[in-house]
């Protein structure tokens, strides 16, 4: 991808200026840099050696857009709130040079360093370095270099009408540290911003490298030529949403063989985390998985829900709904047998978490063991088990627990291979669980 248009394009300058007039209504240069191809002088951002134990080798992520001589990365910061960045910077409200001010922004509690942040492509999607950037990358900031955090860790008490009803119900004990009087939860979360080593992520997937940067280029519409021009840019911030993390209990259970550690790893859900909708079993499972991690924290261990803003199997919401109305519209109504011929129909695929990224985190953390994998996915299982943390027990969702217009979505995921105590329905009982009609 070489075409450029306007007047970059007459004036055959790559990485030239652009201009109608050389400044904005407020004052400002309008003078545009082009990153996709290297500049004449051969000046380059400093080197990344993705995979290094020892930060200083291997060197700041830069993907700051006010020095384009200084980045080092393909995209930039805040993954898709990055364009209301953009409407603040045309809005005339955000200087477009703007630099945060880090005072007092350091992490709450110390998360590793662990061996895996050092072991070559173990973690390919995100920056096990980017919640220290300010301690670590110092050679680089004192020259002027704008680095930024891409992991952020705070402390939070977490209120949630279940768990209460919980320690009503005497599930839960309040124990005065995990567990408040009243039934405030107490967590350490952590937010992460995507940050793809190129190379470990097309190996991951098993396709060429080639292929995944051309298939980004085009299926964002053309939003990073750097993605086919730049290929020693190894590294891409895309714009995704990220992953937050919730820790509860001793955080050194995490890492140690001798005490028990609960997991769930969770996919969002709108509809049901936010707002209860009964089509699927997100919010109860996120619950129970809560649960799982308090008492597991009570018992001396600790207990991780990761979140990811993977909305509708990453198909997203619109996609999500478009589905819902087609499977209750359907001839003989919604039904565990065409549960998934419905999202195909609709998104040509069934899935696109791929959830072959999604250990990366949990390396992050350090973990080697779970002892309480709180989820049926056989995707998430296999995905974990086969980057090398073993999975000691696996949780289902109680049966109590499941909305009964969910059934047909619970039984559809045991039929294709979902975790299961008792065993998938035959192709008959699944054809009879059927759902709400879209008027009910
Ligand atoms: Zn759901």
């Amino acid at each position: 991808m070489t075409e450029l248009t306007g007047a970059a394009a007459a004036a055959n300058q790559p990485q030239g200026a652009i201009s109608g007039s050389d400044r904005t209504a407020s004052g400002r240069r309008r003078h545009i840099v082009l990153t996709s191809h290297p500049r004449r002088s051969g000046q380059k951002g400093s080197p990344i050696h993705w995979g290094h134990s020892d930060p200083v080798k291997r060197g700041p992520i830069v993907a700051t857009v006010a020095d384009p001589s200084h980045r080092n990365a393909i995209g930039t910061h805040s993954g898709s709130y990055a364009v209301y960045r953009a409407l603040a910077v045309a809005s005339g409200v955000l200087h477009p040079e703007h630099r945060p001010d880090l005072t007092h922004t350091a992490p709450a509690v110390a998360l590793g360093p662990h061996p895996s942040w050092g072991e070559g492509e173990k973690i390919v999607s995100l920056d096990p370095f980017g919640a220290l950037v300010g301690e670590v990358f110092q050679p680089w900031l004192a020259q002027g270099v704008d680095i930024r955090p891409t992991i952020a860790i705070t402390r939070a008490h977490i209120q949630m009408p279940e768990l209460m009803a919980a320690v009503r119900q005497g599930r839960l004990r309040e124990d005065g540290e995990i567990v408040k009087p009243g039934g405030d939860l107490v967590v350490t979360k952590a937010a992460i911003e995507p940050v793809w080593y190129l190379p470990g992520v097309a190996q991951r997937l098993q396709v060429r490298e080639d292929d995944l940067r051309y298939a980004l280029f085009e299926q964002t519409g053309g939003m990073f030529p750097e993605l086919v021009t730049r290929p020693d840019l190894k590294v891409f911030l895309p714009p995704i949403g990220g992953i937050t993390v919730y820790l509860v209990g001793n955080l050194a259970a995490m890492t140690d063989p001798d005490l028990p550690l609960a997991v769930r790893v969770h996919d969002e859900c709108n509809g049901s985390d936010v707002f209860g909708s009964d089509i699927c079993t997100c919010r109860p499972y996120l619950v129970h998985g809560l649960e799982e991690c308090i008492q597991t924290a009570q018992q001396g261990g600790a207990g991780i829900i990761v979140y990811f803003r993977k909305e509708g199997r990453a198909l997203g919401e619109v996609t999500k709904f478009l589905v819902y109305n087609a499977r209750k519209r359907q001839e003989g109504g919604d039904r565990a047998d065409a549960y998934f011929a419905r999202t195909e129909c609709v998104a040509g695929v069934q899935d696109v978490r791929f959830q072959e990224l999604m250990p990366d985190v949990l390396h992050w953390l350090g973990i080697t063991r779970i002892d309480r994998f709180v989820s049926m996915s056989d995707m998430k299982y296999n995905a974990i088990v086969r980057s090398g943390i073993e999975i000691v027990h696996r949780i289902p969702i109680p049966e109590d627990l499941i909305p009964a217009d969910a059934q047909v979505e619970i039984e559809a995921k045991k039929a294709a291979g979902y975790y299961t105590d008792r065993g998938p329905l035959s192709p008959d009982g699944l054809a009879q669980v059927k759902g709400r009609a879209l008027a009910e």
